[in-house]
């Protein structure tokens, strides 16, 4: 067993001063049971805690680092690029050399702007939909998160269609009143919800890939019935690849699956670890973005130089490696060995898999959607997660938390991997 007492000394203190002792949820333990590891430093694959223990990171920083940590091409840019000032408040080159990328390289984005988080990136995108259209209805769907946005935070209906229920108190009844919740991947409840109210409806967002309730990929079926009905009826298809862009493909989940929305938000891999987000689209939409046009969105650190050098040496390193192909194969290494593993020992698991995204689901039900995904056994994901933190593995504190593989992780980390998990798993 790994000794710890740097680490719980450090989260006793932050308890003290941070709410929960963290500044995002997602990094509590408390889904698994635990207090959370604090992090001195990385460099490539692998985390070291406060403790001196290394761990092999499945998580990346929840998705932004592809390329491993530290890497020293991103690291010399940064360096380079707060030597010459954090920040100007007016703006640069930089800002234009990442936009080129993104619209280069994410086939349906015309013309971007950049934000600090995918929380406002998501937020603003909505805005701008419903400024576009007119309308005030916003559809999304249960187990899709989209950032801490009010109107967005909406509790999942069950199987039914149901009026937004804010999914946290402080969130006003009204901030949700014109959000609809459909199920993930349900083609029939889409059709349902248009035909009922589609003139009404300015926008749907989701997730084409879904990694917020462990990976969900969703059929052909429903995301051709999702680009149909949106076109059929005006609305506007945003496409949420804060996870997904620059992930599945150089060009997101869109360019994967060859299917186009209007809209498209990214984040994290975008800014190379630092804060960034990004919403872009066709262009006769983001043209009515302010002072282009009349929907009003702006940030005293949008576009940030430092940040700006950040994403650019990421999507640079991401062009020359073309490493997407590789990682479809790592994450099929990985996924082929861990069903195997709970074939053998007779674990009731679903490995779900898209390129280097995976969730192992401890439940025998196929996982298709938030229903589906809350079937699953947390508790004794809760113990194959310590199972694998004691023996060097660092994956998501959560059974409905994506992990991720970056460049780094070679066939030989992976066969590592696979033998901490057939432990693990007789474990639990
Ligand atoms: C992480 C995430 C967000 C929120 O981004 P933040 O930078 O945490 O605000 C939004 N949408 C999706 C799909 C995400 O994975």
């Amino acid at each position: 067993m790994p000794v710890r007492v740097r680490s719980q000394a450090a989260f006793e203190r932050s308890s003290q001063l941070i709410p929960g002792g963290v500044n995002s949820p997602a990094r509590a333990f408390g889904a698994v049971g635990g207090q959370p590891l604090f992090i001195a430093r990385s460099e490539g694959p692998y985390l070291f805690d406060l403790d001196g223990n290394r761990y092999l990171d499945y998580i990346g920083s929840w998705g932004p680092l592809i390329l491993g940590h530290a890497h020293p091409r991103v690291v010399a840019a940064v360096e380079q690029a707060v030597r010459q000032g954090a920040s100007f408040g007016a703006p640069t080159e930089r800002e234009s050399e990442l936009a080129d990328r993104i619209i280069a390289g994410v086939p349906s984005i015309e013309m971007v702007r950049m934000v600090s988080s995918g929380t406002e990136a998501t937020m603003s995108a909505v805005r701008v939909a419903r400024g576009y259209t007119g309308r005030d209805v916003v559809v999304k769907f249960a187990g899709c998160y989209h950032g801490h946005v009010d109107c967005l935070l909406v509790q999942a209906g069950s199987a039914a269609t149901t009026l937004g229920v804010p999914n946290s108190p402080g969130i006003p009844k009204g901030c949700t009143a014109d959000t609809l919740s459909l199920p993930y991947g349900d083609p029939q409840a889409l059709a349902d919800a248009f035909a009922r109210r589609g003139d009404e409806i300015a926008g749907v967002i989701l997730e084409p890939v879904a990694g917020n309730m462990g990976l969900v990929v969703p059929s052909a079926e429903f995301l051709c019935e999702l680009r149909r009905l949106t076109h059929h009826h005006g609305s506007v298809l945003i496409y949420d690849e804060v996870m997904t862009g620059f992930r599945l493909a150089f060009g997101g989940a869109q360019e994967l699956l060859g299917q186009m929305p209007d809209m498209t938000v990214l984040g994290k891999i975008v800014g190379g670890g630092f804060p960034v987000g990004a919403y872009g689209g066709r262009a006769d939409i983001m043209m009515k973005v302010m002072p282009a046009g009349p929907v009003f969105q702006a940030g005293t650190l949008s576009g940030n130089p430092v940040a700006m050098a950040a994403g650019i040496a990421t999507l640079d390193e991401l062009r020359r490696l073309d490493p997407y192909a590789e990682l479809d194969h790592l994450g099929g290494s990985l996924q082929a060995g861990l069903l195997a593993l709970t074939k053998e020992l007779g674990v009731p698991a679903v490995v779900n898999r898209c390129g280097s995204m995976w969730t192992l689901f401890f439940t025998p039900t196929p996982v298709t959607g938030y229903e589906s995904a809350k079937t699953a056994d947390t508790a004794r994901f809760g113990r194959f997660f310590w199972a694998m933190m004691d023996r060097g593995f660092y994956l998501p504190c959560s059974q409905f938390e994506a992990a991720f593989c970056s460049v780094l992780h070679t066939e030989e980390r992976i066969r590592e991997t696979l033998v901490a998990a057939r432990e693990a798993l007789k474990a639990v």
